[in-house]
């Protein structure tokens, strides 16, 4: 990776010391994409379609041209994309739009964040779905034979991360669709931390729905999206209902919009989905092949610091499918402080459950964790850096 990229990170400059190892919770934002957000406010200003003077059209043409831009991205040229304001609400259109009348069965795993667990779980409670929570293993594994045995024709949706936010594990949704389309199932891949890491390619690997957050891959907090196959997007029933979803509205009657607007209720983010757009240049510039081969360096440098501290490591040991993100602990010290401590050196970490207090649980981290995750500003230096400071912080336990 070329270095020069530390420069366009503001917050780099603002705190030379910092060593920022938690991107899995959200990344850092370069530059071009804080101005990209500015030059909404200042060469656009207007809501996007709905007025017909000349800064609301320039901001509509923005918008659809920004759409047409992460859509290729993902590698989903001419599919649908739906505005949201991160991963969550994407999985929540999703889970909760579908129907579950012919086929009721919903299956996922148990190494999944809450923002795949809740919303099933409340369905589940509300006798609306049945659901199959795959187990894992005590690296965080779901073999491909669970998968195999558990999707039927009952099931209605196949639902799972892309790449593992507590284990750094990344799964082979590219089988998991084929599984599950084999059986008339749909498929949607939580992409929150395979998207900023990894080459997304929708249309190829044939996943049905992908959603994923702007503020985990360079972009601006409060914008995210999910992309759906076009001939899904009728499956799914919008739950906020509002203005620019709809034809035309009577007393009686509304017929709404059939595409992505449909499910775009109110004036949306604007300036996050141009900056949205800049993240997606940006690491198309740096090209995700270049991003997954530096991250890959990384992590192979992560794992060796971690195993000569003799850090308790959550998840596989070994680098296959594996990103530049661990969950350790220190034998006797407790997640928070170890974290606390680090921050006192200047390295950012994150503590305690992820958002996924069932898969840590079920890697064996029931009282919590410390992640420690690498995004591609991250040098190898600044990783002997945090060796340095947990050898230090060992000693003490
Ligand atoms: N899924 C995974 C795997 C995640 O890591 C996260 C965020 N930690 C989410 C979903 C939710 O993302 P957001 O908070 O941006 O909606």
């Amino acid at each position: 990776m070329d270095f020069d990229i530390r420069k366009d990170f503001p917050l780099l400059e603002k705190y030379p010391q910092l060593i920022y190892l938690d991107s899995a919770c959200t990344s850092l934002k370069p530059r071009q994409v804080i101005d990209a957000q500015i030059s909404y406010y200042t060469e656009l200003g207007a809501c996007g379609g709905r007025s017909s003077h000349f800064l609301g059209r320039k901001t509509s043409e923005k918008i659809e041209e920004s759409r047409e831009k992460i859509l290729e991205f993902l590698g989903a040229k001419g599919q649908e994309l739906i505005f949201a304001k991160n991963t969550t609400e994407g999985l929540n259109i999703v889970i909760n739009g579908l129907d579950y009348s012919k086929r009721n069965k919903i299956v996922t795993t148990v190494i999944e964040h809450h923002a795949i667990l809740l919303p099933l779980m409340k369905l589940r409670d509300d006798g609306k779905i049945k659901l199959e929570i795959l187990m894992c293993d005590n690296e965080g594994k779901v073999s491909l034979e669970q998968w195999k045995n558990a999707i039927d024709k009952q099931t209605a949706l196949v639902i799972t991360n892309s790449a593992n936010n507590t284990t750094g594990f990344n799964q082979n949704t590219k089988q998991i669709t084929k599984i599950a389309h084999d059986n008339g199932a749909l498929i949607c891949v939580d992409g929150a931390q395979g998207v900023a890491h990894h080459k997304t390619e929708f249309s190829k690997d044939n996943y049905d729905f992908l959603c994923f957050s702007g503020h985990k891959m360079l972009g601006p907090n409060g914008i995210g999206g999910l992309v759906c196959k076009k001939e899904n997007l009728q499956k799914l029933k919008p739950f906020v209902l509002g203005g620019g979803t709809v034809k035309t509205v009577t007393l009686d009657k509304v017929e709404y919009l059939t595409n992505h607007e449909k499910f775009e209720a109110g004036v949306q983010n604007y300036p996050g989905i141009i900056g949205l757009t800049s993240a997606c240049e940006y690491l198309k510039k740096l090209k995700m092949e270049n991003v997954e081969k530096y991250e890959r360096e990384l992590a192979k440098e992560m794992l060796d610091v971690l195993e000569q501290n003799d850090a308790i490591i959550y998840g596989s040991k070994t680098l296959e499918n594996h990103s530049a993100l661990f969950s350790f602990g220190i034998k006797g010290a407790r997640a928070h402080d170890v974290a606390l401590m680090l921050d006192q050196q200047n390295i950012a970490v994150r503590s305690g459950f992820f958002c996924a207090q069932p898969a840590m649980e079920a890697i064996g981290a029931k009282d919590g964790a410390v992640r420690a995750s690498c995004y591609i500003y991250n040098t190898k230096e600044e990783i002997r850096k945090f060796s340095q400071a947990l050898t230090k912080l060992k000693a003490l336990y």
